[in-house]
């Protein structure tokens, strides 16, 4: 186990990067008994950004006991509504979702990035068995029996297992040698939390336009958080703005759906671009969250799918304890590997097509997502399965993110994702 002083730490797991994706993996692990390493210190910039965590990640959460921490700063997503303005020729009428028609009380739940980072970070310090590290990972080496994460300090923590998860320029990753694929599109993401006169009621508006979706999503209170993803050149306009005009600016975009609007937290702009990393382990390494996989703002998919790399890593491990096996080995990686590709793939291909149908201004593109949510509008039966089938057949949920069947907790059911984005592998 740890010295402080000593060169060598022994652990099972050391996860690297105390991001959210990396303090929920770490937490998961420590909760299950293994002696677990979290390095890095956890902060976010404040840049206005929120994380809509879906059904399956706020169930996640629970189940590793930090929900209880970050439930008063989180506000429930009741309702999902998505408005077709690219003044495209075939333009259907709004839908909207109620998560009610599927049992839930809410799609999920949105806070900003920076109190989530902050809570998870306190339930880590509180987790016995689960040592941290405040400084940056330098290298890292791995051989038949062991993984070495070497820090920036010079300390060196050995372990059966390590997880990068220290977003997208992670070291641990490069060290490895695991190549990316990476990719940009002409966008940009303006973010910003506002006030607004009008109670959004729980519900989250996607408006699709020519230049991408302009999306608000409810935070506690009359606040809500906003991804406009723009021209980069008119995201470089409305972020020259002062407060005043951008909250006008934002409200004229909304058709002032919530009233008057002030900006009332942190302001920011992020280029949309995307990663995929390939192989996604490899020896005595998995990859977790951005630094496996980094998505464009657009259907609350990006630490969604971090959670649910974490919770699929806590599942694999586990599982390889019960049958006896060594946590890193080759097979019990591969298994991992497996299933968290698919996932990848698939969501990183439907997000990629429904950005880049909305940007095509072409007609058959344009009839196709017409079609799928004037369909959605009007056939519940579709409404709900879209609705309801989140991570697709056979891919598997993770065990701590099941829902339980109908009249039963704790156990079995699906996930629930993006109507935007199920909506639109529907059409695909
Ligand atoms: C505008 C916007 C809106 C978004 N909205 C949503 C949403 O609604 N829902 C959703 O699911 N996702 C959303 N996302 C995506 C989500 O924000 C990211 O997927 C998530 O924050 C990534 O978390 P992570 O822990 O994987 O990586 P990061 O947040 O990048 O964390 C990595 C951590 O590792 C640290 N680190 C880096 N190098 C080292 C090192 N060598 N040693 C130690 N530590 C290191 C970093 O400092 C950081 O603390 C959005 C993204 C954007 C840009």
């Amino acid at each position: 186990m740890a010295t402080d002083s000593g060169v060598a730490h022994d652990f099972d797991i050391v996860v690297a990067g105390a991001g959210p994706a990396g303090l929920a993996t770490a937490i998961a692990l420590a909760n299950e008994g293994f002696a677990t390493a979290l390095v890095g210190e956890a902060g976010v910039p404040r840049d206005g950004r929120t994380v809509a965590l879906l059904d399956g990640s706020v169930r996640f959460l629970k189940a590793i006991g930090v929900w209880e921490r970050i439930a008063p700063d989180a506000a429930p997503m009741t309702q999902m509504r998505i408005v077709d303005a690219t003044g495209s020729l075939f333009r259907p009428p709004p839908v909207t979702f109620h998560a009610r028609e599927i049992g839930l009380d809410a799609f999920g739940h949105n806070i900003e990035n920076t109190k989530l980072v902050a809570h998870l970070a306190e339930e880590a310090r509180a987790r016995a068995g689960l040592a941290l590290f405040p400084a940056r990972a330098a290298g890292f080496a791995a051989d038949d029996t062991a993984a070495a994460v070497t820090l920036a300090d010079g300390r060196r923590i050995t372990a059966r297992l390590a997880a990068g998860a220290e977003g997208r320029q992670s070291t641990l990753r490069r060290a490895a040698g695991i190549g990316t694929r990476t990719w940009a599109y002409p966008q940009t993401a303006v973010t910003a939390i506002l006030s607004h006169a009008r109670d959004h009621g729980g519900a989250s508006t996607e408006f699709h336009t020519r230049a991408g979706p302009f999306t608000l999503v409810p935070l506690p209170g009359r606040l809500s958080s906003l991804v406009w993803v723009n021209r980069p050149q008119d995201a470089a306009r409305l972020a020259a703005l002062d407060d005043a005009s951008f909250a006008r600016a934002v409200e004229n975009e909304a058709h002032s759906l919530l009233g008057a609007m002030q900006v009332a937290g942190p302001r920011g702009a992020v280029p949309l671009s995307g990663m995929s990393a390939s192989p996604l382990t490899a020896r005595r390494l998995v990859l977790i969250g951005e630094a496996a996989h980094v998505f464009p703002p657009i259907g609350a998919q990006g630490l969604n799918l971090g959670l649910r790399d974490g919770a699929a890593l806590r599942d694999a491990v586990a599982d390889a304890r019960d049958r006896a096996e060594d946590i890193g080995a080759a097979q019990v990686l591969a298994r991992f590997g497996r299933g968290r590709a698919a996932d990848t793939q698939l969501r990183t291909g439907a997000i990629d097509l429904l950005n880049r149908t909305l940007l095509a201004d072409m007609l058959p593109a344009d009839l196709l997502r017409g079609a799928g949510l004037l369909a959605l509008g009007l056939i519940a039966p579709l409404r709900r399965m879209v609705m309801r089938e989140g991570l697709t057949p056979g891919l598997g949920t993770p065990r701590q993110m099941r829902r339980a069947p109908r009249g039963r907790a704790g156990e079995g059911g699906g996930d629930v994702v993006s109507p935007a984005l199920d909506q639109h592998r529907n059409q695909a």
